[in-house]
């Protein structure tokens, strides 16, 4: 079959990925005068932003009036175990309530205080409540707004466009390569620079809140053109997924239920979770549930109060292992997980604050969450690890390249407490399209894109199509996921760890052989070949650092190095590249060290 002929559209800047970083870089390179093309694999306005649910963290101070970006600046360092970069927390920290202004100026319409105000919910880690959000369908307002203004400002969009190649060269990076999804036909975006914002990984494993688009494109693409991944064995699986029915498990359970008051007990109807409070943090939760109960109803009543939090607002690594311990241990609900109940709040009180997860539980598993408790179990939601950047402009180790939102590594360290990624997208989208679209402008010639390299990719997306009876990219995807669900998953051990890289390996090998059937157009197969080749790569990155990492922090947790031991590995990252033989490689980076400021705002933390 003949290959289509090849469009090509140069660029100063193009930005790949049109979720909430893709969109905020876009914006800002425009707004500095760039040309810049904003390029998505699906339907603009259907990136996993439009997904999120309970908020944007940002300390307005609007609920709780001593909130300030200092002690988001510590629960944030906290959360993350201490291994965030820290002046990506402290620009995080800073600049977050200026970029969720600035979104309400664009047009967003947030949930008010009785005085007008953006109210804000709390959520787990976060010491006040900080979440600016509209019921629980925020993402979707934030996707709104942000595309409304991109499209306005006069940037190029190309959706249904899969991108999967960068090329290299004069020390750089000189262009994006890849394919319309509707026809097949090759496109080339020579470009001064390149911004990826293409999200997470959560296609890896079995068991996601994460759509199809969570490939981990950005982080392989990043990888294979010299650029390191940090700290990639921290995946946060969220506490609370739907477990059944079994065409929705893993399908999100926001952490607003918790926010809003919900309770987590065992089949035994244990309020368990009280027995899985870090003892050095105990002081910050509530310490009876009459106390607990205080706090849910001066929040349902708008008030400030002296109760302390929940025992459910624990951090997500914490509550997650706290289910799958239960249910381990032999006290789960009939479906394998444990019930979490809202419905002891006034039903039209909870409708109002939780619409979607209303809809959700009765279309889905015809439960009316206002009458009974759901059940929720772990899974595979963020990764906190991802692409190497520069916390004032995004930039990576390879010049020209840059990256904002999920795809990048630093921000959250070991462990993102809900609500930072959504700010993490506008505070870094912002920072990253300006260094973009400076470093174009430093740049007065296109850059030279080599034609070997787009011939070389030509024929890997026409490889597919000549092989015959090759291995099948959906059994692939099938068996890949089994490997990192039952070897990489919330618990680790190193026996686990050798044999996922021993299987991933044989998978790597089958994917040789890959062949599909049909045309170009619309071939969801044939996409699907070089989203697995992806996720072989960043599987291939998680398992390594994981076995790296021989200790126990946040996210990562490793049956046989239960602690945490700060003495070796407090202050430093994982850090992988492709190696000069093009293997992978993997080692520890010392982590950037704190300023006497920022580590004087943690106290004792
Ligand atoms: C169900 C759910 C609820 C959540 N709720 C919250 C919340 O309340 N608060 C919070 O802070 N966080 C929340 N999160 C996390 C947060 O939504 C994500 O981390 C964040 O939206 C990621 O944004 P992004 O811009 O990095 O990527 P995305 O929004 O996922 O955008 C990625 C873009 O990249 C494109 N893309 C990918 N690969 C390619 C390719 N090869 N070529 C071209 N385009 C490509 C996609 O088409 C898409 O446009 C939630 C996540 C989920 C799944």
């Amino acid at each position: 079959m003949a290959a289509p002929a090849m469009e090509t559209h140069p660029y100063d800047v193009v930005v790949i990925g049109a979720g909430g970083a893709g969109l905020r870089a876009a914006i800002e390179a425009r707004d500095a005068g760039a040309t810049v093309a904003l390029v998505c694999k699906s339907l603009l306005g259907k990136a996993h932003t439009v997904m999120a649910e309970g908020g944007v963290a940002a300390a307005l101070g609007n609920v709780a009036s001593a909130d300030t970006w200092q002690i988001h600046f510590r629960d944030t360092m906290v959360g993350g175990k201490l291994l965030n970069v820290p002046r990506m927390a402290q620009l995080h920290a800073q600049e977050a309530p200026a970029r969720v202004n600035e979104l309400e100026r664009w047009g967003a319409v947030f949930d008010r205080t009785r005085d007008g105000r953006i109210l804000q919910r709390p959520f787990g880690g976060h010491s006040h409540p900080r979440l600016a959000h509209v019921g629980d369908r925020t993402g979707l307002e934030m996707i709104r707004t942000l595309q409304d203004h991109a499209v306005a400002s006069g940037i190029d969009v190309y959706m249904e466009c899969t991108v999967t190649h960068l090329t290299t060269g004069m020390g750089q990076t000189t262009g994006a390569f890849g394919y319309w999804r509707t026809t097949g036909r090759p496109i080339l975006f020579p470009a001064k620079a390149i911004v990826l914002a293409t999200g997470g990984i959560g296609k890896a494993y079995e068991i996601t809140s994460n759509s199809w688009e969570y490939s981990g494109d950005g982080q392989a693409l990043a990888y294979d053109a010299g650029a390191e991944l940090i700290d990639m064995e921290f995946v946060q699986f969220h506490p609370t997924g739907m477990v059944w029915p079994p065409g929705v498990r893993g399908l999100l359970v926001t952490e607003a239920v918790r926010g809003e008051g919900g309770i987590l007990r065992n089949s035994l109807g244990e309020r368990f979770m009280w027995k899985y409070l870090p003892e050095d943090r105990r002081e910050e939760y509530a310490a009876t549930d009459e106390e607990a109960a205080r706090w849910v109803t001066a929040l349902s009543a708008g008030r400030e109060t002296d109760a302390r939090r929940p025992p459910e607002l624990s951090t997500r690594d914490n509550v997650a292992r706290a289910i799958y311990t239960e249910v381990k241990e032999g006290r789960g609900t009939p479906h394998g997980g444990v019930f979490l109940d809202i419905s002891y709040l006034p039903p039209d009180h909870v409708r109002r604050k939780l619409p979607s997860m209303y809809e959700q539980f009765k279309e889905l598993a015809d439960v009316d969450i206002t009458k009974g408790p759901m059940e929720v179990g772990p899974t595979t939601h963020y990764v906190m690890g991802g692409i190497r950047v520069d916390p004032d402009t995004g930039a990576t180790t390879v010049p020209g390249l840059f990256a904002a939102g999920e795809v990048s590594g630093g921000m959250h360290g070991a462990n993102r407490l809900g609500g930072n990624s959504l700010s993490d997208l506008l505070v870094f989208g912002a920072r990253t399209g300006a260094g973009a679209a400076a470093h174009a402008k430093a740049m007065t010639d296109q850059p030279h894109v080599d034609p070997v390299q787009v011939e070389t990719a030509k024929r890997e997306l026409a490889a597919p199509f000549e092989r015959t009876g090759g291995e099948d990219p959906y059994t692939l995807q099938r068996d890949l996921q089994s490997t990192m669900q039952r070897l990489v998953g919330i618990f680790r051990i190193d026996g686990d760890l050798s044999d996922a890289l021993a299987e991933l390996a044989v998978l790597r090998a089958r994917w040789d052989s890959v062949c599909v059937d049909g045309g170009r157009a619309y071939n969801p197969g044939w996409n699907l070949v070089f989203e697995v080749r992806n996720l072989l790569t960043i599987s291939e990155a998680i398992t390594r650092s994981a076995r790296l990492r021989t200790e126990s922090r946040g996210a990562h947790s490793r049956l046989d190095y239960p602690e945490l031991d700060d003495a070796h590995w407090g202050h430093v990252n994982s850090v992988v590249a492709k190696g000069a033989d093009g293997a992978m490689t993997i080692r520890t980076g010392p982590l950037p060290e704190m300023p006497p400021d920022l580590a004087a705002l943690l106290g004792s933390h």
